[in-house]
């Protein structure tokens, strides 16, 4: 009599025991459909299991998964502290029944002749074979040209290819290039009909499809004979699934995999994470630079403009607004009309009573909003305490659309989330800009990732401090990222100009922005992670206590820090969180340095499924942000 351990998607922190029938073989990593309480579930093997006299048979056994994938499997239960039940509910397909199979397939492109920088990349790549490559390659400087490349040789040799990008939207662009290029590929990520999920998964597992271009979920995927994973823009956090369960880095399990396989990655960035840079300079990772743009294309002009000294929207920005040949991109990292709302007579400040932050102001919505949580009441303007006019003196993408569209009178489209969801889409906007229809467009961060736009003459960053100034140890390796990025929109054809206004001129972030110089930014930045203590020279984890009741908040907290005095980590807090209140639930947090992640997961490990009535636990291993 065989006994197996089996995890199931719906009771994610246990595993269960079956027996097996004569004659079916099971390993870990079987998949199988098991008798579960009145009916019958998909589970995973785990292991064999001691003998337990009330154990159900399985019923069938549907297929393995590939030992690599269980294998990351395993390395996110243990690393990011992840139940079993919902990683392997992550990994698995939605089950429905099998839609009819058809993968892309159409003509293929001759290759672009490289320049000598890229074809130095790809033979390095190549030659090695395994490991992780590091890519720093400027704006335009042609880092897709380099992977398509490594992926013809690994394609011919008959492996596969995964190809990540961090956000779905820029999923479509990727694979239209890919398919043009290769004749074929697919798409993974979360927005798939669930027939369309289970048709790559299966198709991958069959060894049907050796091309995915996918978000983060991809990384999971049963690939037949994988031969190279390229991370694309490893330095974006959105690579990190923060808001949901299991939390897991997408770009640092490819590294695992990678090396399980003994395949190479890639990881490419005009602005590689402080980290990524860091294991690069320590030889982990073997770095490969490209420096020249390709063609005619320089990089832009930075003018900084201290704010000190001139108003958000200047006559003078008028002026060079007007002057510009080619269009015009205005970034603000922030939506609504006025995210500030106050009365200068007696101070009262308009706040959202459940997460203690200013409420903005959404003028063509006529609503007062939270950003965290999405509280909104009707919008007014006359002061509730006092009875004297509000004001509505903060700036929004809202506003600067308005404020432009008085000036220069043409159609200002905006690109935020608000603005999105009505109106013009994405494309639309797009052809605008390409057809000349539209010349000047507002947005944030939205603006700077997705399609190349097209003769871009000025970018102007209206305030580049409102990341900087987060109390937060990533600030600033998020505006540097951010400003090169939006830069980086300026000349990609010609030589075009960006204007970065700050209140913070003298600031390395901002220096460094304007000299388009990641070293200098590098040098100052692992200074300060080196000295403070911060990743990559400590390893984090954080505890969020979250609960209606602040007396019970504090309590909890305290209490859990003081369990966790008994491990080899170095504690900060409990304290507030930045963030005070979300969503009417006070928010403390104990943050956990350690020496390695072993440290962290020790201690942090026994937290693991433990409740406490009335609190909300947040457990994570390597924090993208501490608010
Ligand atoms: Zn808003
Ligand atoms: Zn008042
Ligand atoms: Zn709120």
């Amino acid at each position: 009599m065989m006994y197996v351990r089996v995890v199931v998607p719906i009771a994610v922190n246990r595993e269960f025991t079956y027996l097996v029938p004569e004659g079916m073989s099971l390993k870990k990593g079987s998949v199988v459909r098991v008798p579960f309480r009145k009916g019958r579930i998909i589970g995973v093997v785990i292991g064999r299991a001691e003998p337990f006299e009330k154990s159900r048979y399985v019923l069938e056994h549907l297929f393995d998964l590939p030992e690599d994938v269980f294998k990351t499997a395993e390395f996110v239960i243990e690393n990011y502290l992840a139940y079993p039940g919902e990683v392997f509910q992550f990994i698995l397909p939605p089950f429905r029944k099998r839609a009819k199979f058809q993968i892309f397939s159409g003509s293929k492109e001759s290759p672009f002749i490289l320049t000598h920088e890229q074809r130095r990349a790809v033979d390095e790549i190549l030659k090695v074979g395994k490991g992780v490559f590091l890519i720093h390659g400027i704006t335009g400087s042609g880092k897709t040209e380099v992977y398509f490349h490594v992926m013809e040789e690994v394609l011919k040799q008959g492996k596969s290819v995964l190809y990540l990008v961090p956000e779905i939207g820029m999923v479509p662009q990727t694979l239209e290039r890919v398919r043009r290029r290769f004749g074929r590929g697919e798409e993974y990520h979360s927005k798939l009909t669930p027939g369309e999920r289970m048709k790559v998964w299966f198709g991958t597992l069959d060894g049907d499809i050796d091309i995915v271009v996918g978000a983060r979920m991809a990384v999971f995927l049963p690939m037949q004979n994988l031969g190279l994973i390229v991370v694309d823009e490893e330095h974006d956090t959105s690579y990190r699934q923060s808001a949901m369960r299991p939390y897991y880095s997408a770009r640092d399990i490819a590294v695992f995999r990678g090396k399980l396989l003994d395949i190479p990655v890639i990881l490419g960035s005009a602005t590689p994470s402080v980290e990524s840079y860091y294991k690069a300079q320590r030889g982990d990772y073997q770095l490969l630079e490209l420096k020249e743009r390709i063609g005619e294309a320089k990089l832009p002009d930075v003018e900084i403009v201290n704010l000190r000294k001139r108003q958000l929207i200047s006559e003078e920005l008028i002026k060079e607004i007007e002057g510009v040949k080619g269009r015009v991109i205005i970034f603000l990292n922030r939506r609504g009309y006025s995210p500030f709302v106050i009365c200068r007579k007696c101070g009262y400040i308009e706040k959202c009573p459940d997460c203690d932050i200013p409420l903005t102001y959404h003028k063509e919505k006529g609503i007062f909003l939270c950003h965290h949580c999405n509280y909104t009441k009707k919008a007014y303007n006359t002061c509730p305490v006092c009875g004297e006019k509000l004001e509505f003196s903060s700036i929004g993408t809202e506003r600067v659309e308005e404020k432009l569209r008085e000036i220069f009178g043409e159609g200002i489209p905006r690109m935020d989330r608000d603005a999105l969801r009505k109106r013009l889409m994405h494309r639309e906007i797009y052809s605008g800009l390409k057809n000349g229809s539209i010349r000047i467009l507002v947005g944030t961060q939205m603006v700077t990732k997705g399609l190349d736009l097209p003769d871009v003459g000025l970018v102007v960053v209206l305030r580049a401090d409102s990341i900087l100034n987060f109390p937060d140890f990533r600030a600033g390796e998020r505006t540097f990222q951010l400003l090169s990025q939006v830069a980086g929109r300026a000349g990609r054809q010609e030589s075009g100009r960006v204007i970065i206004q700050t209140y913070f001129p003298e600031h390395y972030v901002i220096k460094a922005a304007k000299e388009h110089d990641f070293k200098m930014f590098y040098e100052k930045e692992i200074e300060f992670r080196k000295k403070s203590k911060y990743p990559p020279f400590t390893y984090l984890g954080r505890v969020v206590v979250e609960g209606e009741d602040l007396r019970r908040v504090q309590d909890v907290a305290s209490h859990i820090a003081e369990e966790l005095k008994r491990y080899s980590v170095r504690l900060l807090g409990p304290s507030i969180c930045p963030v005070k209140k979300r969503a009417g639930r006070y928010r403390y947090h104990i943050l956990l340095k350690g020496d390695n992640r072993k440290n962290i997961i020790e201690a942090l490990s026994p937290l693991i499924g433990k409740r406490f009535q009335n609190i909300k636990l947040i457990v994570e291993i390597d924090p993208l942000d501490l608010l």
